[in-house]
């Protein structure tokens, strides 16, 4: 393997600081060449100091100082979205990492596809919101989009060497998240740190409040149905406790294919930071006599509603997609700031889908436009008083 110059978006978050210790252990395939994070500037600068990296952008531009003096001397220290653009764009990058929080990663991945990069997406609102616009630019500029998010990674594995039209469909498996067995009362009454608790995977706290409401698989759902080209009909999810299993591909004749491992970020993670080739790592291997048993069962749709959102928003596609995602964070915000409980999450989203008139995805104003919307929506319908 050729040496890689790559840019590690979000380097400080719990994906990005994973994929830097990956990179630490192959200092030989890979040169870091620029580093992003908002606030963590402290860890940014440590990051820097370990992995020789020159560029380093903070998000937030009123870090940009503090950063400075944290650096080592000779850095580059750059600020704002802007920077992060020109950055990904660079002639010398071969490979950006994405792995922010939100949709600060929407335009940088736009910008690296159409330049012709491969993009190892962690990000899974970049595809959600923008699935239309996001493969698009990669078809145009010749890039290439490696998921991390571990279910799709399991899936791209699976398809290699297979074409599409071999494919009946595919299946995400779900651990369920921290409610999978409270009654629908119980969670009602769940608390914000309830809901932090996650059975098998150790992940940020949005994602891990998004498991708790299976909203993280609904975006995991249309995320797969725009990566994959797979309508909403062709993606199954089935709850798998274990987490062994990441996810299925069902082909034509009936036979399915499983990925398994340990559930830890760090395999999808280096399999997306060495593709197209495999390397040997300090990874835990699988033990299958030591698991035992794996276990399957259909997702409860009823005490779970976020499944039903998804496919609707797959099928309906536009912007909707992105009204979903919108929703949710503003939910869970609500949520986390102890204003809601946690039911609501649900009932704030389906009623703010329910008032959006999906627009075509035109460009990305369109889909930002319908993002700042939805969001609004949902602060209106969180302060209406009623049984939502
Ligand atoms: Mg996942």
């Amino acid at each position: 393997m050729k040496k890689k110059n790559v840019v590690i978006l979000g380097s400080t978050g719990s994906v990005g600081s994973n994929a830097v210790k990956a990179v630490l252990e192959h200092r030989d395939l890979f040169n870091v060449i620029g580093l992003v994070a908002r606030n963590n500037v402290d860890c940014l600068a440590a990051q820097a100091r370990q992995l020789n990296c020159p560029t380093l952008i903070t998000t937030a531009g009123d870090k940009r100082a503090e950063l400075g003096a944290l650096a080592p001397v000779g850095s580059k220290i750059l600020s704002g979205p802007e920077a992060v653009r020109e950055l990904v764009r660079r002639e010398e990058v071969d490979s950006v990492l994405c792995a922010i929080i939100g949709t600060g990663g929407l335009l940088p991945v736009i910008d690296a596809l159409l330049a012709g990069k491969t993009v190892a997406l962690a990000s899974k609102e970049v595809m959600v919101m923008a699935g239309d616009l996001v493969t698009a630019a990669a078809r145009e500029g010749g890039g290439q989009l490696i998921p991390v998010d571990s279910e799709h990674s399991a899936i791209f594995q699976c398809l290699r060497g297979h074409p599409m039209n071999e494919v009946s469909k595919i299946i995400l498996t779900s651990s369920g998240g921290a409610f999978r067995d409270y009654p629908a009362a119980e969670i009602a009454a769940a608390t914000y740190e309830d809901a932090l608790v996650h059975p098998t995977w150790e992940m940020g706290a949005k994602i891990t409040i998004d498991s708790a409401s299976m909203m993280n698989k609904a975006l995991e759902i249309i995320e797969a149905g725009y990566l994959f080209g797979l309508p909403a009909e062709k993606i199954e999810v089935v709850i798998h406790r274990e987490a062994i299993i990441h996810s299925l591909v069902e082909f034509i004749d009936g036979c399915v294919l499983a990925q398994m491992s340990e559930p830890d970020m760090g395999f999808p993670i280096r399999y997306a930071l060495f593709y197209p080739e495999r390397r040997a790592n300090r990874m835990k291997p699988l033990n299958l006599a030591e698991c035992g048993r794996l276990t399957f069962a259909a997702p409860d749709r009823k005490k779970f509603p976020s499944l039903d959102f998804a496919y609707q928003a797959l099928r309906e596609g536009g912007t909707l997609p992105a009204v979903m995602n919108a929703a949710n964070e503003a939910a869970v915000e609500k949520f986390r700031a102890g204003k809601i409980a946690f039911p609501r999450i649900w009932a704030i989203i389906s009623k703010v889908m329910a008032l959006h008139r999906p627009e075509p995805q035109t460009d990305i104003a369109t889909v930002l436009r319908a993002d700042a919307w939805a969001r609004a929506a949902a602060e209106e319908v969180a302060d209406e008083n009623t049984e939502y």
